[in-house]
């Protein structure tokens, strides 16, 4: 099964002499339980790519589904909802809210969507993320790394359709990306979840199961079972 899925995607910001193309007739589809890295030079469409699959930016033209879904089109709040319930985020800057807990922080989203968390599985994702010692620590008491974690952990509990991680190592010193990319990798594998990863280091995207490289708005090669040799 298809976890999602663009196709013949445009996206055009702008307009006249101002316009830009950020994709041209961009397809693609995401295997449920792949690991997707997204790399190209930076204003290549990365970002507009992966937010344009998320529902989080329209297309101009072609169409965008998540699972079975068709994205394009939808009214706003069935969007937000469909976002809320079958999208997760991980983002380079964290994105924690300061005065909640770790533990808060990983069950807002469940929260906010009135779904309460499965004990069993809340539990089996703090003990993959290795955060069991840290659930009552506020962001500010914590590294990075766990920080990072705590997105992840915050991403993987409401077990959406597709994780979004934009740079999610790109703050990182490698030890702490390299825990954040173990654990990306192992929520793959153990528990096929479907992730798209935007990235610039070739390392990061070695944990892929599959780059995608874009260029100038379109896809210009992909590579499967990527190794940091043949990235670079
Ligand atoms: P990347 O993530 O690969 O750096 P982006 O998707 O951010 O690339 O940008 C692709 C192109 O679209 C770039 O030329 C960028 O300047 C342009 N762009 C991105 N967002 C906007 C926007 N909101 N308005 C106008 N142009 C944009
Ligand atoms: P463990 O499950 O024992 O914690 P690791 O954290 O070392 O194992 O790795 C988790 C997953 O990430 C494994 O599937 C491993 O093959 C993969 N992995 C580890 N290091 C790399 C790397 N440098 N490049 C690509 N994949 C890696």
């Amino acid at each position: 099964p298809v976890a999602a899925r663009a196709n013949q995607v445009w996206k055009v910001y702008g307009s006249g002499e101002a316009q830009v193309v950020a994709l041209r007739e961009v397809s693609v589809e995401l295997q449920r339980g792949a690991f997707t890295a997204i790399m190209g030079p930076s204003g290549s469409g990365k970002s507009t790519l992966m937010h344009c699959l998320a529902g989080l930016d329209s297309v101009t033209r072609g169409d965008v589904h998540i699972g079975q879904t068709k994205v394009t089109g939808m009214k706003d709040k069935a969007l937000t909802k469909l976002r809320r319930d079958q999208v997760g985020f991980i983002f380079q800057q964290f994105n924690l809210l300061p005065t909640l807990t770790a533990e808060e922080n990983i069950t807002l989203p469940l929260s906010i969507a009135g779904r309460k968390p499965d004990k069993a599985w809340f539990d089996t994702v703090i003990d993959t993320v290795g955060l069991r010692d840290r659930l009552k620590h506020r962001p500010t008491q914590l590294s990075g790394g766990q920080q990072q974690r705590v997105a992840c952990a915050r991403a993987l509990v409401a077990r959406p359709e597709v994780i979004f991680a934009d740079e999610p190592t790109g703050n990182l010193d490698s030890k702490s990306g390299a825990e954040v990319l173990s654990f990306l990798r192992n929520s793959v594998r153990e528990f096929g979840q479907t992730i798209v990863m935007v990235t610039h280091d070739p390392v990061a995207a070695s944990y892929a199961d599959r780059v995608i490289f874009l260029a100038d708005g379109s896809i210009v090669s992909e590579l499967y079972e990527p190794t940091a040799d043949t990235v670079l």
